[in-house]
């Protein structure tokens, strides 16, 4: 059945708009990419606002693509999502967190914790081998809870069989979980309780500019306390949210404010800086 829709693609191509024509070549180009090392992996710091330290960072892809230069998760995700692509780019970005955060636990921080995003298309059936990624935790020894695995509310909604299994399974082997985006969907407390968050994601600009403004984030922050998730404010840009956030009782923040992402190395740095003082 692939092969035939190959070959239907290959009759239609003369007749295809450019920027259709623009996708197949990127996934193409996306085929050999793993294999020749193209992809970059950028770290985020992730502030605990009560007291200023980096405690965790969140893994976001580059294509470090040979002619059209650093390309950014939107330029290609979807695609690598629509291919299938994204379940080696997933575990490759993977492996790569985990041998960052081991590096800054044994330097830095024995608890400090790192991201990977989720897509959809990960957890179901061809998706991620859930064994896979546990048996590479126990080989490289580091501790499930040193991985989070950001999921979105769609994700949380999904009934397929296999991505309930899957993250299922990720939360029993102790990875911890975290709502990305949370705000921009359907927000149902129901979901929150059923896989055991341990984060929750916001967007400060959702937020802050809702006419409910701080209450509402506040009300949001306070909720999931109560259901023993601690929340992360993402897209922090400026003081007054950074100061709002923390008499909400926001727990960790992320945003320009902070840092942009920065190379491992450069995460080392910022972390020497702090050790150091
Ligand atoms: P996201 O998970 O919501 O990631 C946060 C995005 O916000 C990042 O963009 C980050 O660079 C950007 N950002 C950080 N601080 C600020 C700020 O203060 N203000 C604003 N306006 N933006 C800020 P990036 O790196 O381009 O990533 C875009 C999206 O691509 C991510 O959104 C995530 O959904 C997806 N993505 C990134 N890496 C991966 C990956 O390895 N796998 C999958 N499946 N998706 C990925
Ligand atoms: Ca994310
Ligand atoms: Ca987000
Ligand atoms: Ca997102």
């Amino acid at each position: 059945a692939k092969q035939q829709g190959r070959n239907r693609f290959n009759y239609f191509a003369p007749f295809m708009q450019e920027a259709t024509r623009a996708r197949m070549t990127l996934a193409n180009e996306m085929r050999d990419a793993l294999m020749h090392n193209q992809f970059r992996v950028l770290y985020q710091p992730v502030i605990e606002l009560s007291t200023g330290n980096v405690v965790k960072a969140e893994a976001l892809v580059r294509w470090q693509h040979p002619a059209r230069g650093l390309l950014c998760p939107s330029e290609f995700i979807p695609v690598a999502e629509h291919t299938g692509a994204i379940v080696g780019i997933g575990d490759w970005v993977f492996r790569q967190a985990v041998q960052t955060v081991k590096r800054m636990q044994l330097l830095h921080d024995k608890n400090f914790q790192v991201s990977v995003n989720g897509s959809i298309c990960q957890f179901r059936e061809r998706g991620v081998n859930v064994a896979e990624w546990l048996d590479y935790l126990g080989e490289q020894r580091l501790a499930p809870k040193s991985i989070i695995v950001e999921v979105t509310e769609s994700m949380l909604l999904d009934t397929d069989h296999a991505v309930v299994h899957k993250l299922q399974a990720l939360h029993e082997a102790g990875i911890a979980l975290s709502l990305d985006d949370f705000g921009t969907g359907y927000c149902s407390v129901a979901f929150l309780k059923r896989y055991a968050l341990n984060f929750l994601k916001i967007d400060p600009s959702f937020l802050m500019e809702n006419e409910a403004g701080p209450a509402l984030c506040e009300a949001v922050i306070a909720l999931a306390h109560k259901l023993g998730i601690r929340v992360i404010a993402e897209g922090v840009e400026n003081q007054r949210q950074q100061v709002q956030l923390l008499a909400a009782g926001c727990d960790f923040g992320q945003g320009y404010v902070f840092s942009a992402p920065i190379t491992s190395d450069e995460l080392d740095e910022m972390l020497s800086a702090v050790d150091k003082s």
